[in-house]
């Protein structure tokens, strides 16, 4: 809100100075050094020494078309990293470093989600001092239903919220199976921080 403040008042009445765009938002110079930072950054504005800051014109609606809300977790998703319920925890960590990922779901023997084992998961078990080679991976793996789950289906935008709010790195990409009563989700992808950075990157850079 505040950056769309200022760069009206850049709009209109640029090239203006810092002070004066504090002055007009009755706040002072320090606090809107970031605002003014991020909107030099986006090239929405320049600055010039002594002159101060103008308008270099370019469409608003330019960053509006990065909607990151009409762009689908089938479009971007990772393929999924798993271990079976009976790994040990050994085999997971191998998996880690395989891999290179930050975090391995764990499926029954049908590819049932079932668990989700993080970086600090695996440290944690690690530096307990059991074998980890005689212990299975569903001891120490958050389980079903605590999972937070996401579908091809699913915007990014809403599933990057996911990760935010859930304070998460990773979510399982899912294809519900309804048998019956019993509601199974079929584990088909992962969505991470990478995927979201990936696709920052591919808008910002097209
Ligand atoms: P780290 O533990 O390495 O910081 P995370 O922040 O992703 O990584 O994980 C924090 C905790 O949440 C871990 O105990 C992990 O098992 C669990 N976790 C990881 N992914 C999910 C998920 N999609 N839904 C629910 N819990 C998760």
């Amino acid at each position: 809100m505040r950056q769309t403040n200022i760069l009206e008042i850049i709009q209109t009445l640029g090239p203006i100075t810092g002070n004066q765009i504090a002055e007009k938002l009755n706040l002072s110079r320090a606090a809107l050094r970031s605002d003014l930072a991020i909107l030099t950054m986006s090239k929405l504005v320049s600055a010039k020494p002594k002159v101060g800051y103008y308008f270099t014109g370019r469409d608003l609606q330019q960053l509006n078309t990065m909607s990151f809300d009409a762009i689908l977790i089938a479009d971007t998703l990772s393929s999924p990293i798993v271990v079976r319920e009976n790994s040990t925890v050994y085999d997971a960590i191998v998996t880690l470093f395989t891999e290179d990922v930050g975090t391995i779901f764990v499926v029954s023997e049908d590819n049932f989600l079932e668990g989700a084992l993080s970086r600090k998961d695996l440290l944690k078990a690690a530096m307990g001092g059991k074998n980890n080679n005689d212990l299975p991976v569903n001891i120490i793996m958050t389980r079903m239903p605590k999972i937070i789950l996401t579908t091809p289906e699913e915007s990014v935008l809403s599933a990057a919220q996911k990760l935010l709010y859930h304070q998460v790195d990773a979510l399982p990409v899912v294809k519900i199976i309804k048998e019956g009563e019993t509601t199974k989700y079929q584990v088909v992808g992962r969505f991470t921080k990478t995927n979201i950075t990936r696709l920052f990157v591919q808008l910002a850079e097209k």
